[in-house]
């Protein structure tokens, strides 16, 4: 399995929540004590690169004819002017600017685009972009910490350079991929986002009504959940209405959005899904994918803004999608254990936790 990474993504992150921003080297740090990833500080030259489960692939960035294929040419410049003044914000006052931020953003797609490219071309079965999934980020506009569409533009390269034709998004973020099914609702791509859903919570959209129209009517699928829903709920959910849609839509390639978010500890949120849920859920998708498109699976990562639990969720997850975790593995019951522990302190302590 493959796993994108840049030195970039340990730096600052789109979200306003400063402290987010160690997800993504927290995440490496764990990947490589459980063993998925060499060490991080001291390449073990003794051990061989294929005695891990995860390899680390480079990106490169975007470039200004891939991002076109979704985005329009202002919001592009926009993006690009907004780096360059460094101040002030992407959109309506969500995103921020920042002086890097046009680089991130090109190399976050970029990431997905290797993804795409890697699983589509047969290099592997199946790879994860920590820094993808931005999915509220609409044809014209940066949305909710997304500058660009990293997912419809990864779709648009299965579509031109491979000839994909039936993709599935499964996108598993707490919140709607409002984005995404804004850009995709005309065509027949099967795009479903299971996310929390009261008309109020953000993005307000996500309405299990908003069903696709013309070529896309009935491919477009939204699961709404109420604050809490815990485990069996959620899977509950994806047996009776995910799973179903995938298997009749019969996909050449499983595209999911992790969604650290939707954790019981995630402080914007506030699902219920816990360690284990997630590491059900991975399953689902991983026997989803064999049986439907060979194990063809890009995995991005979307929200999640307790760095400590995003980490072990990802550890977690990409444990299960590339099959690494033994039989009762005492590193995932460790990692269970830990992470119960966090939470219950957090909840004891709401303060020192905000
Ligand atoms: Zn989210």
């Amino acid at each position: 399995m493959a796993f994108i990474y840049h030195e970039v993504f340990d730096g600052r992150g789109f979200s306003k929540i400063s402290s987010s921003w160690r997800r993504y080297s927290l995440a490496r740090q764990l990947l490589s004590d459980v063993g998925f990833l060499p060490p991080v500080d001291a390449p073990d030259v003794s051990a061989p690169l294929e005695s891990y489960p995860l390899r680390v692939v480079r990106p490169d960035a975007a470039s200004d004819d891939e991002i076109l294929r979704v985005h329009t040419p202002e919001h592009l410049a926009r993006v690009r002017e907004a780096d360059a003044r460094g101040t002030g914000f992407l959109d309506y006052g969500d995103t921020p600017a920042w002086r890097g931020v046009f680089r991130r953003a090109t190399l976050a797609v970029g990431g997905t685009l290797l993804a795409a490219r890697l699983v589509a071309g047969g290099r592997f079965r199946c790879a994860f972009n920590p820094a993808g999934g931005l999915h509220h980020a609409q044809r014209d506009r940066a949305g909710g910490f997304c500058p660009f569409n990293d997912i419809v533009i990864a779709v648009r390269c299965l579509q031109s350079e491979f000839g994909y034709r039936r993709i599935a998004i499964v996108d598993l973020d707490g919140h709607h991929g409002d984005g995404t099914e804004a850009l995709l609702y005309d065509e027949p791509i099967l795009t479903i986002s299971m996310h929390r859903f009261d008309g109020r919570f953000y993005p307000r959209t996500g309405s299990p009504s908003d069903v696709g129209r013309g070529a896309g009517f009935g491919y477009n699928l939204n699961v709404a959940l109420e604050r809490g829903t815990d485990d069996e709920t959620y899977l509950r959910a994806f047996d009776r209405w995910v799973a179903p849609a995938v298997r009749r839509y019969l996909p050449q390639l499983l595209f999911v959005v992790v969604g650290a978010d939707s954790h019981e500890a995630d402080p914007l949120v506030r699902l219920g899904l816990t360690l284990d849920g997630y590491a059900r859920l991975a399953q689902r998708l991983r026997t989803l994918a064999r049986e439907l498109c060979d194990g063809r699976m890009v995995a991005v990562a979307g929200g999640g803004y307790a760095p400590e639990h995003v980490a072990r969720c990802w550890t977690v997850v990409l444990g299960c999608l590339a099959d690494a975790w033994l039989p009762g593995d005492p590193r995932l019951a460790a990692l269970f254990a830990a992470d119960r522990r966090m939470t219950r302190a957090a909840s004891e302590n709401p303060l020192e936790h905000v």
